[in-house]
């Protein structure tokens, strides 16, 4: 029997792996660049983590999670996105009592089970990061400042930003109360989602993407109007950020992130490219969350992007991000005697980080010298019997053909120092 891969998973096999390496290099560069410290969560929390951290009325708790129980009869959870396992950490580790803000990032794979469709897998893998412990709007536009510097160094500067602010614990009640009052004449025509929305979580009325629905969210009350003091200031202080680094945004009024914990700046970026359009970035303030999770009150902020989102999107704009790398030398052996000369040769390269290849199948001389060439290498030896007595071998650059004789001694010393 032939077996094949789960459905909404996939294999990513080394040319794509390169791609993916590199968006987590670049990623880690610039997080390393604005003081972050890398974390890894583990793949399976307690399922409870999960309906407390990510909230049970969100699609991803009530319809997407791979849940199940252990040997021990405990209800694990595959984790569905990063933030949850990160707080907990924060709370587990002490981290209230380093100095903050505390700032982390992680790159890792995430499961939700979802309809699968281009560019969206039940596995897949998010970067993101999270600070804890500051209060004050500025870092909401440093984070948001580092997402841009991130898709700068990918070139795709041109997506949009899109920024909007949902209040905190003082003026969320009563723009709920305000929101429900003007839904009160249109529950009928809403979907089935937004009935319940209604009743639990009326913020995310404004977020639904169904036809009506939008048409009906357009006229909201709209939360900004309605901030409180002290979440307007924040909200002008992010507006001035942005505009201080020269960083373009727009004020999309129904952005909203539907749980309590989510407070004040959310922001995402936006591709209006077509084939790829939608949201690359999305992310935001959470001030109620450390403390929702049994931490004590410690405000936070973060971001996640799909990895595969970001593939498709360069790949849509045929950005190649992947520099593609060729063994250095290549060498052909001919005998016993040359093959265990030639490995010792390898070995000693490789140690010194250079890129050298060397047959391990037991191909002809001939079809050595095409694999060297198939390769890409850039220089290829030739070494038998007769090179090791004589300490005198010929070195080719693969590129041009142009052949140099150069003693077996010195082949060490001419490819490290380039000299061919
Ligand atoms: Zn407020
Ligand atoms: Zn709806």
């Amino acid at each position: 029997m032939k077996l094949s891969v789960p459905k909404g998973t996939k294999d990513i096999l080394s040319n794509e792996m390169k791609k993916y390496r590199q968006i987590e290099n670049i990623f880690s560069d610039v997080c390393n660049n604005y003081g972050y410290g890398e974390i890894t969560t583990p793949v399976f929390e307690f399922t409870e983590l999960f309906q407390r951290g990510v909230g049970e009325t969100t699609d991803v708790v009530s319809k997407e999670m791979y849940t199940f129980l252990d040997k021990g009869k405990r209800s694990l959870t595959l984790r569905p996105e990063g933030t949850a396992g990160v707080v907990r950490s924060y709370i587990n580790n002490g981290m209230a009592s380093l100095p903050q803000p505390v700032k982390l990032f992680y790159m890792e794979k995430m499961y939700r089970y979802e309809n699968v469709q281009k560019g969206r897998y039940r596995e897949f893998t998010q970067i993101g990061l999270e600070a804890f412990g500051s209060n004050n709007a500025v870092i909401d536009v440093e984070v948001i400042s580092l997402v841009n510097v991130f898709f700068e160094k990918l070139g795709i500067s041109d997506l949009k930003l899109m920024i909007n602010s949902i209040g905190c614990k003082t003026c969320r009640g009563e723009y709920n109360i305000k929101l429900t009052e003007y839904y009160k004449d249109y529950i009928d025509g809403l979907c089935s989602d937004c009935k319940v929305r209604y009743t639990k979580n009326p913020l995310r009325l404004l977020d639904c993407k169904v036809d009506n629905c939008q048409k009906v969210a357009s006229n909201a009350p709209v939360f900004i109007d309605n901030l409180c003091e002290e979440c307007k200031d924040d909200f002008t202080l992010v507006k001035q950020g942005l505009e201080n680094l020269s960083i373009d945004f727009t004020i999309n009024k129904t952005l909203v992130r539907g749980l309590d914990y989510y407070t004040k700046t959310v922001f995402e970026f936006v591709s209006d490219n077509v084939g790829t359009q939608g949201t690359i970035c999305a992310g935001g303030r959470y001030d109620n969350l450390v403390e929702l999770l049994g931490g004590k009150e410690t405000p936070g902020i973060g971001f996640a992007m799909g990895v595969e989102r970001i593939l498709m999107e360069l790949e849509s704009r045929d950005i190649n991000m992947v520099n593609e790398v060729f063994p250095k030398l290549y060498i052909a052996t001919l005998g016993d005697n040359a093959y265990s000369f030639a490995s010792k040769l390898t070995y000693e390269l490789r140690k010194q980080n250079i890129f050298v290849d060397i047959d391990v199948t037991g191909r002809s001389l001939k079809a050595q010298m095409k694999n060297a060439n198939k390769k890409n290498a850039r220089y290829a030896i030739v070494l038998g019997d007769d090179e090791i007595t004589s300490n005198k071998c010929k070195i080719k650059n693969m590129a041009t053909g142009y052949e140099e004789e150069i003693f077996v001694d010195d082949i060490s010393k001419t490819i490290i120092e380039n000299k061919a």
